[in-house]
């Protein structure tokens, strides 16, 4: 078998765990397994580099950011690679650019567009286990890009799909994936699997196990996931294409995020081209827009708002001050302490009232509802962050999911 294994940076934040690592990578070997791993950057490097970058300069090129982020994950390849080597293993070390990864022009948000696998392929058939740095490609001018944060994940699934491979694990300080955040809600429950849909929509609502281009990748290619914990043997969550059977379970999970931020804007005029004009904008920024809201029309004006991460409010308030000339809008305000909790479940298309249940759970827990949006299998609102404790615990009681499996 080709497996392809990816490690967080909590699985390699000390010499101790990069030892564990290494004796668990070359058990996989010594099953007689081919063996390509990946990994992030120690512990908490990034944030640390990061920190130590806004030491320097408020205004970095996207450029150099990636050439400084990208050596977190070098340190953590060269020193498994070492640990590997001294347990009697066959193993090289390589960089996104080593084995061809190559993405768009997108600095700190870069895109894979091909990989080739041809390095990879001549180091595996030499017997060697690969190990290669998460997080990071190159583009057309072979500079150093990277993917985004958490983007390692996404770096396991393309080499996995490069390389047709048996399996992909995901290696991480948490058993697999849970109903609700374990650390919010006690009794939460391991889910054995989910399908890519369910998986995509908890990863973009907030669970923070898995990078969600990971998993968009895998869906689209058909890849098996297996997310489990580094520090134990017990078998984690699977995330697969689920048979489309008529699903008992109407809700798999709460997610929440607080990287989320609200922008309003009053009496915008309402004609043709104006949602055009403002999202336009907004994505010509690179703004990912979450919640959409446009209130319905009186005076010929309408009140639309709009949700973003708060990482991008400084960068999405100076284009609406930009463009509110133009379009004319009255004013607008912004909120950053707002929170997203969402339900998630394939069940639920077949379920009518699931988010009747949902409100019902945040009224008796006295959680005001902001924004709500729902699509075919999930239902979200925005609260206020500080209720969002409260709100997850009470939706997890409602749908019992304690008792999931
Ligand atoms: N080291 C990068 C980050 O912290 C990538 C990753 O961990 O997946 O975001
Ligand atoms: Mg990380």
């Amino acid at each position: 078998m080709l497996i392809v294994q990816k490690f967080g940076g909590s699985s390699v934040a000390d010499p101790e765990r990069i030892k564990r690592v290494a004796r668990r990578v070359v058990e996989g070997r010594k099953a007689g397994n081919d063996m390509v791993v990946t990994v992030s950057a120690m512990g908490d490097t990034t944030d640390d580099l990061i920190a130590l970058m806004k030491k320097i300069t408020d205004n970095p090129t996207g450029r150099e950011i990636d050439m400084l982020l990208s050596t977190g994950e070098q340190v953590s390849i060269s020193l498994l690679s070492m640990a590997i080597k001294d347990l009697g293993c066959d193993v090289v070390s390589l960089t996104g650019g080593q084995v061809g990864i190559k993405t768009n022009e997108v600095h700190t948000k870069a895109k894979i567009v091909d990989i080739d696998s041809k390095r990879m392929r001549d180091e595996l058939d030499r017997g060697r286990i690969l190990v290669v740095a998460g997080f990071q490609g190159v583009n057309e001018n072979k500079d150093i890009t990277t993917l985004g944060r958490g983007g390692s994940d996404t770096t396991a699934v393309a080499l996995a799909v490069a390389l047709k491979a048996d399996m992909c694990e995901i290696y991480t300080d948490v058993d697999g994936i849970y109903t609700a955040d374990p650390r919010l809600v006690k009794d939460a429950s391991k889910l054995k699997e989910v399908s890519y849909d369910e998986m995509l929509e908890l990863a973009s609502l907030g669970a923070q196990v898995l990078h969600p281009r990971s998993v968009e990748l895998a869906k689209l290619y058909k890849v098996t996931m297996h997310v489990r914990s580094s520090f134990n043997n017990k078998p984690g969550t699977i995330v697969k294409e689920v048979g489309k059977m008529e699903k008992e379970v109407m809700v798999s999970g709460v997610a929440h995020d607080y990287n989320v931020a609200k922008i309003g804007l009053f009496d915008v005029p309402d004609k043709p081209g104006i949602a055009y004009r403002i999202f336009n904008a907004l994505a010509q920024k690179n703004i990912d827009v979450d919640m959409i809201i446009q209130s319905s029309m009186r005076n010929n004006l309408n009140d639309i708002s709009f949700t973003i991460t708060r990482d991008d409010l400084r960068k999405a308030l100076t284009v609406v001050e930009e463009i509110q000339p133009e379009i004319g809008f009255a004013g607008y305000t912004h909120d950053e302490d707002v929170a997203k909790v969402s339900i998630v479940g394939a069940g639920m298309v077949s379920h009518p009232g699931v988010a009747a249940m949902m409100f019902e759970a945040l009224a008796e827990a006295g959680v005001n509802i902001d924004m709500i949006t729902t699509s075919e299998i999930k239902v979200s609102c925005v609260v206020d962050d500080k209720d969002v404790e409260k709100a997850v615990k009470s939706i997890h009681n409602k749908f019992k999911l304690n008792e999931i499996n």
